[in-house]
């Protein structure tokens, strides 16, 4: 394709053409899709580093200063996920498309279990009829024991924190982690490998909502492109991959992927 995206509505049919005939199609989200449900993205307008120091979110930090990191932790939780949030237009348009049999998975940088929400909400987790689900960088509403790998809800440890017993602890002694990636920390080997995978494999990458500029993320639509599948973006802003992607939407995602899942039913 040409790389020429004068008018939106031939990227979106275009788009939709190339869903239907696809074998395997991935998503891959970032923050950008959560915004319109009321979590702050990072960076951008409102972004959450205007107000916190993203330098005492690291892995270093944590293992430096685990108290310190959990009550500052809980600050940032409260900031991003305080409100009571929900799944918004553009998660249930992907489990459309995930029980349509269109998409095969939802790769996504974002840990604050919206997708498996908006999975959940229709029956959807875990019997094989939608769209996986793999949470690239985790899940904030979970904790994970750095000694035992025992995982439990983050609600509980948060609570601990808030009432100065920190940093939360394991009944076996271990100190709890949120269970998300931090800065300075690998990715989960396996989580990444099918990552990878699932965008070489893939016919159709289409990258919602995400900067494309932290890795992994960045170079997952290059993988797709590099084995002859088609990369779509939908975000408000431009990003890196717009120059050599065959479809541009520059929409709002809770706006982009209704248009494109009605598109897709309506056509062929
Ligand atoms: P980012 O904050 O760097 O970028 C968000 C992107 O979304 C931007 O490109 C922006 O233009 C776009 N965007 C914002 N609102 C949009 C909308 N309504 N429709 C379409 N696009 C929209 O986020 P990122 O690149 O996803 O990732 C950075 C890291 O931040 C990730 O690793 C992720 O783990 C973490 N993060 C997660 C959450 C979450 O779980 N919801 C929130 C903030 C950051």
């Amino acid at each position: 394709m040409d790389g020429d995206h004068d008018d939106p509505g031939d990227d979106l049919e275009r788009l939709a053409d190339r869903i239907r005939g696809a074998e395997t199609v991935v998503a891959l989200t970032g923050a950008g899709v959560s915004a319109p449900s009321g979590v702050p993205t990072f960076r951008g307008d409102e972004g959450v580093w205007d107000r916190f120091d993203e330098g005492q979110f690291t892995h270093d930090r944590f293992r430096r200063d685990p108290a310190g990191f959990w009550l500052d932790r809980l600050e940032l939780q409260r900031a991003m996920y305080g409100d009571t949030y929900e799944p918004n237009a553009a998660h249930e348009a992907l489990v459309a498309l995930g029980r349509r049999g269109y998409l095969e998975a939802i790769v996504t940088q974002n840990t604050d279990g919206l997708h498996l929400e908006a999975a959940r909400s229709v029956g959807d987790v875990g019997d094989g009829e939608g769209a996986d689900v793999l949470e690239l960088h985790g899940n904030a509403h979970r904790a994970v024991c750095t000694a035992c790998g025992d995982r439990t809800d983050a609600e509980s440890a948060f609570e601990r924190a808030a009432a100065g017993d920190v940093p939360p602890r394991c009944e076996c002694g271990g100190v709890y982690k949120p269970d998300v990636v931090l800065f300075g920390e690998r990715l989960p080997a396996a989580v990444l490998r099918r990552a990878r995978t699932l965008a070489e494999e893939s016919n159709v990458l289409l990258a919602v909502g995400s900067s494309l500029v932290v890795e992994p993320a960045a170079s997952l639509p290059r993988l797709a492109a590099r084995t002859g599948g088609t990369v779509g973006i939908v975000n408000l802003e431009a990003t890196p991959v717009d120059a050599t992607a065959d479809a541009v939407l520059r929409a709002d995602a809770t706006d982009a992927l209704p248009r494109l899942l009605a598109a897709v039913d309506g056509g062929g």
